[in-house]
């Protein structure tokens, strides 16, 4: 399968579309991990929060490919936030990965109450110039969390992500990221599954046979997003990753368009979450 990359204003890129595994259990994720790898994904987003990335690097090193024909991401649990503890929880993923280097560190949430981002994102330029992390972004950054970090060290993360779905497509902060030179990337891109009933998004699956699930994927595709869908259910592993050999057309483009909706966050807001 021919996959789409995008390339980071550091010169690395990123396979468009990767597995997610949030509340994808220790044990299951090695098979999991296996049957993407099988599928053909490249590109896992893991995190330190999600407890299980031992079974993340399992199951990279059963797949049969090498560590570096696999994009690895985690990230910084909040808790861990400021430049030592930084350090030390970097060390602690590494070793659950099994891994000498994650291809992209991610600072979780910005958790502004804690106000330690900024030297937490020093420890991150660092980890980055020790080439331990080849990549260093952030998750969950509204604009001003972006203008701070890059004020104060002036490195700019290569990607941010975000949750972004239909119905909260986000359009504002892909404006300022693209000024940037910073990648998007969707989190719960199926709105958790809520659009796989959805008639509109329905009706495109119906008239390019492809599932809705195949549909909102390629969407982010197409959206020049970086797409990360979550399921531990064989098929849709597979049937997930099936989305290259078809493009949504400008109607469908439409259609989409308008199922975008101020408010439609499911996840916390990055402002006022107090984890
Ligand atoms: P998602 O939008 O990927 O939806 C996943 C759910 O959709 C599955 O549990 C399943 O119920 C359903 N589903 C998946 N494929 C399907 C298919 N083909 N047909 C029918 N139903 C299907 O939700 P998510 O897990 O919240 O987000 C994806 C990934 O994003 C996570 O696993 C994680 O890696 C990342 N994430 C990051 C953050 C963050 O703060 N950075 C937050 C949430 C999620």
């Amino acid at each position: 399968t021919a996959q789409p990359i995008i390339t980071f204003h550091d010169g690395h890129s990123i396979p468009q579309v990767g597995l997610g595994v949030w509340q994808t259990p220790q044990d299951i994720a090695a098979p999991t991990v296996r049957t993407a790898i099988a599928a053909g994904y490249r590109h896992i987003d893991t995190a330190s929060g999600y407890d299980n990335e031992e079974g993340v690097g399992e199951g990279i090193r059963s797949s049969g490919l090498d560590r570096k024909d696999i994009f690895v991401t985690t990230k910084l649990r909040n808790t861990d936030q400021g430049y030592d503890n930084t350090l030390r929880a970097f060390d602690g993923s590494l070793k659950k990965l099994g891994s000498e280097y994650v291809d992209l560190y991610l600072i979780h949430w910005p958790s502004p109450h804690r106000g330690l981002y900024t030297e937490t994102w020093k420890a991150f330029a660092r980890i980055r110039e020790e080439g331990r992390a080849r990549s260093i972004g952030v998750s969950n950054f509204n604009p001003e969390h972006l203008e701070r970090i890059i004020g104060e060290t002036g490195v700019v993360p290569v990607i941010n992500q975000i949750e972004l779905h239909p119905d909260f497509q986000q359009k504002a902060a892909q404006e300022v990221h693209k000024k940037l030179g910073i990648a998007t990337e969707s989190w719960s891109p199926l709105g958790q599954g809520k659009f796989i009933s959805n008639a509109d998004i329905g009706e495109i699956a119906k008239k390019h046979q492809k599932t809705p699930a195949q549909v909102i994927i390629r969407w982010h595709i197409d959206t020049g997003l970086v797409v990360i869908p979550k399921s531990v259910t064989p098929a849709r592993i597979e049937e997930n990753f099936q989305v290259f050999d078809f493009k949504l057309d400008a109607d469908d483009v439409a259609a989409i368009a308008k199922l975008d909706s101020a408010g439609a966050r499911m996840g916390p807001d990055p402002m006022t979450a107090t984890f």
